[in-house]
C-alpha cells in the first residue's frame, strides 16, 4: 500500500460485513466508510444493529462475511485485545465505571498503560472539572452524567485513536447529554480522534456529527451529512403521516421500508 493510500484510508471501513449471534444473522452486507478524525453517528430504531456494528469494530463479535478495515488494514481476524492495543476503545451502554471505587481510584486503574496517576487525574479534571470536586466520592453514588464523564475520562486516558460510544445519552437529561457530546467533539477535533456515536435520539447527535448512517434491521439505509439524514427522517415521517399512525420518524421509516418490501 502506498503512503498516499494509507493517508487517504478511512479510519473504519465496513466492506459488505455480515455478523450473527449464533445462527441468526443480524448485520447483512453492511458497507460504511468512516473518515479519520470525523465524528460519525449511527442512528436507527431499537434492534437495528447499531450496538452490533460497534461490537464488530471492537472485535467482540466476529464478521461472518466481508471485511472490517482499520486505516486500510484488514483486522477481521484480530481479537478484541489486539484491537484495543491498536487504539480502538469502546464505551458500552452502562458507563464503564467501577461503582464501589472512588473517582480517583477509577482513574488510577488506568495507570497500567504507563501514565502516572497525577497525569491521568490532571487530564481528567481538565476535561471534566466537575469530577475534581468528587475525587473521593464513590463512583456509584454520583449522578448518571457524572458517571458518564468518568467513563469518558477513563477511556480518553488511554489516548485512543477510535472511540466507540454506545448510547451515551441513556437515562440522562438533555442538557447533560449536550455537555458530554460537546466535550467528546472538542477532544475529537483537538486530538484528531475518530468517534462513532450510536444513538436512538437523532437530533442531539446530528447536531454534532460530521456524517451519519441510518440503519434498520441490520442494513444501512443511507449514509450522508447530518442534513441529508435529517431530511431522510423528515421525509419518511411526512410521507407516512397522512397514511398511518406513525408517531416517530423511525417508525415512519420502518413503515416505509415494510411497504417498499411488500409487507402486508
Ligand atoms: P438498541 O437501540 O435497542 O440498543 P441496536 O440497534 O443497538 O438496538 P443491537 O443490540 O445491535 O441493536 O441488536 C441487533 C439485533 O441482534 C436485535 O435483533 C437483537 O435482538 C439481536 N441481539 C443483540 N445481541 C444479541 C445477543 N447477545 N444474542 C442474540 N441476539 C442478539
Amino acid at each position: 500500500m502506498t503512503v498516499a493510500a494509507i493517508v487517504a484510508a478511512p479510519a473504519i471501513e465496513f466492506d459488505r460485513v455480515c455478523a450473527r449471534y449464533e445462527r441468526v444473522e443480524v448485520l447483512h452486507d453492511v458497507s460504511v466508510s468512516i473518515p479519520a478524525g470525523s465524528v460519525f453517528a449511527v442512528l436507527g430504531p431499537n434492534g437495528a444493529g447499531k450496538t452490533t456494528m460497534l461490537s464488530v469494530v471492537a472485535g467482540l463479535l466476529p464478521t461472518t462475511a466481508g471485511r472490517l478495515r482499520i486505516t486500510g488494514n484488514d483486522v477481521s481476524h484480530l481479537d478484541a485485545t489486539t484491537r484495543a492495543r491498536l487504539g480502538i476503545c469502546l464505551i458500552p451502554e452502562g458507563r464503564g465505571v467501577f461503582p464501589t471505587l472512588t473517582v480517583s481510584e477509577n482513574l488510577w486503574m488506568m495507570t497500567h498503560l504507563g501514565a502516572s496517576r497525577s497525569d491521568i487525574e490532571a487530564q481528567a479534571f481538565m476535561r471534566f472539572p466537575q469530577l475534581s470536586d468528587r475525587r473521593n466520592q464513590l463512583a456509584g453514588t454520583m449522578s448518571g452524567g457524572e458517571q458518564q464523564m468518568l467513563g469518558l475520562a477513563r477511556a480518553l486516558s488511554t489516548n485512543p485513536a477510535i472511540l466507540l460510544l454506545d448510547e451515551l445519552s441513556m437515562g440522562l437529561a438533555p442538557k447533560v447529554v449536550t455537555e458530554l457530546y460537546d466535550v467528546v467533539v472538542r477532544v475529537a477535533r483537538e486530538e484528531h480522534l475518530t468517534v462513532v456515536l450510536v444513538e436512538q435520539f437523532a437530533r442531539t447527535v446530528l447536531s454534532v456529527a460530521d456524517r451519519a448512517a441510518l440503519v434498520s434491521t441490520g442494513r444501512v439505509l443511507e449514509v450522508g451529512t447530518p442534513d441529508q439524514i435529517e431530511a431522510e427522517l423528515q421525509a419518511a415521517y411526512l410521507g407516512t403521516i397522512n397514511h398511518s399512525v406513525a408517531h416517530t420518524p423511525y417508525q415512519a421509516l420502518e413503515d416505509r421500508i415494510d411497504h417498499d418490501q411488500g409487507a402486508p
